[in-house]
C-alpha cells in the first residue's frame, strides 16, 4: 500500500505539512513498508556504503543550561574533564589505524578554549593525518567559525534540536531558535557541509512541529541530519519523562531519506541505545553514517548526555568488530573514502 502512496511520487521539493502528515500518519502496519521503502531509496541514491566517523568528546564542560543534557552546567553530579592535546592526537591515531577517514571532535560549549586553541588542534590533525574533520562545538561567532575552517574544518554538526521556537526557548533557556539557524546558514556560507537534526519524542513535542523539523532540514538544505530519540537524563529538569520511542525516531529516519534523497543519515549513539537491535534497524530505514566513539575510556562515562548503556562501552577493537559483523550480515560494505557531501543527483 506504501508504494501507491501518491507523496511518495512527488519530487523532494515539493513536500509540505500536509503531505508530510500522511507519512507520519502511518500506522505500525504500514511502518515496515515505509521503512523498507526509504531503504531502497537509500540503495539508490547513496548505495551500500556506510560511512564511519570517529567521535572524539574532548571536554563535557559546558556553560549552557540545555533542560534534556546532562552536561549542562547545573549538573554537579557529573566530574569535568578536558583531553589533552595529546590524549586527542592518540585517539585520532587509533581511529586512522582503525581506516577511519573522519574525526568529529565534539564538547560542551567549553569557554576554556580560546578559537584559536581548537584551530591549533584541527591544523595538528590536518597536518599529520589523512582524515576529514567535523566540528560539533554549538554556537560560536561568526569569526571563530571562519578561523577553524581556514585551519581546516570540513563540516560542522549543529542540531537545531526542534523546529517548534517555543518549545526551543524553554528547553534551552536563554537561547532562541533563530540563532541557531542563523549559525546553520553562516557555517553554510562559509562553505561547510553542514548537519542538522532534532530529537524526538521530547516534551511538549507536537507532531506538527516534528513535520517542521524534516521540512527545515530541507530549506537548509543539510548535508546530514542527526536523527535520535530524546533520552531523560535522571540529574537533568527532564529527567522524569518518558524516552522517545524508537519506531517514532525510525519513521523520522525514513521520511528524512525520503524528503532529503542523497543526505548522510546516521544511526545514531542515541537510537543505538535504545536496544541491541536498534542500529541495525535505523541502517535498514534509511540510515548510511555510524559514528563509533574513540573516546578514551577512562573519560568515556563522563560524557554522559545521556545514561548510558554498560555494554555500548566498548574499547574501539570490540566495536569495529561488532561493527563489521553488522555490516557483513546486512551486506553492506565500510567506505573507504571520506564520505563528503553527495552531489546532488536528479532525483528519479
Ligand atoms: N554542545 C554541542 C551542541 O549542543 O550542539 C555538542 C554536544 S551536545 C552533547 C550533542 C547533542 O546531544 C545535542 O545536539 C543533543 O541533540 C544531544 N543530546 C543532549 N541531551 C540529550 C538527551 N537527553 N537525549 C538525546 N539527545 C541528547
Ligand atoms: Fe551543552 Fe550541548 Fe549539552 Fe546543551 S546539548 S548542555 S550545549 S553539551
Amino acid at each position: 500500500a506504501i508504494d501507491n502512496q501518491p507523496m511518495l511520487t512527488k519530487e523532494p521539493g515539493n513536500f509540505n505539512q500536509e503531505s508530510l502528515r500522511q507519512l507520519f500518519d502511518l500506522g505500525e502496519f504500514e511502518l515496515p513498508a515505509l521503512l523498507r521503502y526509504a531503504n531502497q531509496i537509500r540503495k539508490k541514491q547513496v548505495g551500500d556504503e556506510v560511512h564511519l566517523r570517529a567521535i572524539i568528546e574532548f571536554s563535557n564542560y559546558c556553560s549552557c543550561h540545555c533542560l534534556y543534557c546532562g552536561l549542562r552546567a547545573g549538573n554537579h553530579k557529573i566530574s569535568r574533564y578536558r583531553l589533552t592535546n595529546q590524549e586527542i592526537y592518540q585517539s585520532v591515531q587509533t581511529a586512522v589505524r582503525y581506516g577511519l577517514k573522519t574525526i568529529v571532535l565534539q564538547s560542551g560549549e567549553d569557554r576554556f578554549y580560546q578559537p584559536y586553541d581548537i584551530a591549533h588542534v584541527i591544523e595538528f590533525i590536518k597536518k599529520h593525518f589523512d582524515v576529514a574533520i567535523t566540528l560539533s562545538l554549538g554556537e560560536h561567532p561568526h569569526q571563530s567559525y571562519q578561523i577553524w575552517l581556514n585551519a581546516g574544518a570540513d563540516r560542522y554538526l549543529l542540531k537545531h534540536e526542534t523546529a517548534d521556537p517555543i518549545l526551543y526557548q524553554k528547553i534551552r533557556p536563554g537561547k532562541n531558535l533563530q540563532d541557531r539557524i542563523n549559525c546553520l546558514m553562516d557555517l553554510k556560507d562559509l562553505g561547510y557541509q553542514i548537519g542538522s537534526g532534532n530529537m524526538v519524542g521530547l516534551p511538549g513535542q507536537t507532531l506538527t512541529s516534528l513535520i517542521d523539523d524534516v521540512l527545515l532540514m530541507k530549506k537548509l538544505n543539510v548535508e546530514m541530519a542527526g536523527i535520535g530519540p530524546f533520552l531523560p537524563h535522571p540529574d537533568t529538569p527532564l529527567g522524569c519523562y518518558s524516552a522517545g520511542s524508537l519506531s517514532q525516531t525510525l519513521k523520522i529516519l525514513a521520511i528524512t531519506r525520503i524528503v532529503l534523497p542523497t543526505i548522510h543519515l546516521p544511526a545514531t549513539t542515541a537510537i543505538s541505545t535504545v536496544n541491541d537491535d536498534a542500529r541495525r534497524l535505523a541502517l535498514g530505514s534509511g540510515a548510511n553514517v555510524i559514528m563509533p566513539n574513540f573516546t578514551p575510556l577512562t573519560v568515556r562515562d563522563q560524557y554522559s548526555i545521556y545514561p548510558q548503556k554498560i555494554d555500548i562501552i566498548e574499547d574501539p577493537k570490540q566495536s569495529m568488530n561488532n561493527l563489521k559483523k553488522l555490516l557483513k550480515e546486512m551486506n553492506r560494505t565500510i567506505s573507504m573514502s571520506y564520505g563528503h557531501a553527495v552531489k546532488i543527483k536528479k532525483y528519479s
